[in-house]
């Protein structure tokens, strides 16, 4: 529980009563345990499970494959509470994939894929929540992927590696992007890409997949992972929608999935301040709380004006995602942009509130700050939100 204000934009009813019914599961899960989930790297399986048994994971899929057939004016709400309620980003990293990574199947999938996956997804008894896309060789220039998928019969047969994959330890299915034609013999290089689902035990079991976790130092519980994928055999009709489309599905959605990754941030910041007041309110140094200092309290306010700020334009967008309308994209863009940097201007204004206990774990604040730094990093670094921004909204030259 967060006990700054934090209600400056206005909500439906229906948001409302999400991020209620989300604050009520959080109140089970409280700084402890997070604390010693991150302090052991252990994945939070009974906040997931909480969220599963509550219906969460289907909160994107339609109704009649079981889910709750909403939109992203109610997953920001969700996600929002799931960071400012103690778990910050590394709990909504946690269990985002297990609702976004379902996304593509409900818009692409053939009717037998919807048909057989969207039900156990919806109820949380199988799920999906990894994506394979980052490699090595290419980064943020994922169009230059170099894994490759051919057809061979009835089967695709998947080769190559990727990296930097999350949860592909807590997932029945991968969601992997290949190519299926070369990047020299297309005209765009954002075409020949394709998109499979993956059951990630049947290929383990072969032989086909192998992996190696990264070492790293924030979202500790969210594990990622190295993929070593040799001659990956996959059933033709696991294609997800077209093939050789797999990008502009990827991308379809993209917008709003960065919505809520804003909403994250929102949350965390929201966390991070929260925390900072509290302890500038009951730490007394000099004979009188460290808040009265404007030093402290600066910093404080102007982390929580930018913080809400970044919430209003990330509730707008979200409101308007649905709208047919070029802006969308620049919205959801720029609100993440001003959303990771607010966390991480919160976060830091909190780890200085509490002096040397900035660092100290049971203060949690150090926690919030590495995972605030992280949210500059992923799941697209600022710089090329920039770019996006430069060169599709203000029309300067293509920069890379
Ligand atoms: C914890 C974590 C979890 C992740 N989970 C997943 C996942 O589940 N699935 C998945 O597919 N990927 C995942 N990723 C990968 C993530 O999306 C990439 O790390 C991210 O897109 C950046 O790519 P990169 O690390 O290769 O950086 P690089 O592309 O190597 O970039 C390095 C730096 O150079 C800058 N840069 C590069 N090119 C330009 C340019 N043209 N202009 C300006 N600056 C530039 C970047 O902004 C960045 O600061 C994860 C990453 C992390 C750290």
């Amino acid at each position: 529980m967060v006990s700054i204000p934090t209600d400056t934009v206005a909500v439906t009813e229906q948001q409302r009563l999400i991020a209620s019914s989300i604050r009520s599961i959080c109140e089970d899960f409280d700084d402890t345990y997070w604390r010693e989930h991150d302090e052991a790297g252990r994945y939070p399986t009974e906040f997931a499970r909480a969220l599963a048994d509550g219906g969460w994971f289907g909160i994107l899929i339609p109704e009649q494959y079981g889910g709750g057939g909403m939109g992203t004016p109610e997953t920001v709400v969700m996600f929002e509470e799931i960071a400012a309620n103690g778990g910050g980003f590394s709990a909504a990293q946690a269990v985002h994939g297990s609702i976004y990574t379902s996304s593509p199947i409900v818009r692409y999938g053939s009717d037998s894929l919807k048909e057989e996956y969207l039900p156990k997804f919806a109820a949380g008894e199988a799920t999906v929540p990894a994506f394979g896309l980052t490699e090595p060789n290419a980064g943020s220039d994922s169009t230059s992927m170099e894994a490759t998928a051919v057809r061979d019969g009835d089967e695709y047969v998947i080769n190559g590696q990727k990296i930097w994959i999350s949860r592909v330890d807590q997932s029945d299915y991968i969601l992997l992007m290949a190519r299926t034609t070369p990047k020299s013999e297309v005209e765009k290089r954002t075409e020949g890409i394709s998109m499979f689902l993956v059951d990630i035990e049947r290929v383990e079991e072969a032989g086909q997949l192998s992996m190696d976790k990264i070492p790293k130092t924030a979202s500790n519980f969210v594990h990622s992972f190295q993929l070593y994928l040799e001659d990956v055999r996959v059933p033709a009709d696991h294609l997800v929608g077209e093939e050789g489309s797999g990008f502009y599905q990827m991308l379809d959605g993209l917008n709003e999935e960065r919505l809520v990754i804003a909403a994250e941030c929102i949350g965390l910041g929201e966390l991070a301040v929260d925390r900072g007041v509290k302890y500038a309110n009951e730490r007394e140094v000099f004979e009188r709380p460290i808040g009265q200092n404007q030093a402290i309290q600066h910093p404080l306010a102007e982390a929580h004006t930018r913080v809400q700020a970044a919430k209003a334009m990330t509730y707008s967008a979200a409101d308007q995602v649905d709208d047919d309308d070029s802006e969308v994209g620049a919205r959801a863009n720029m609100a993440k942009y001003l959303a990771a940097d607010a966390a991480f201007d919160a976060a830091d204004a909190a780890v200085q509130t509490h002096g040397g206990f900035g660092v100290a774990r049971e203060y949690d604040v150090e926690r919030y700050f590495r995972e605030a730094r992280l949210t500059r990093l992923v799941p697209i670094a600022q710089e090329l939100v920039l770019n996006y921004v430069g060169e599709q909204v203000l029309g300067l030259p293509r920069s890379y």
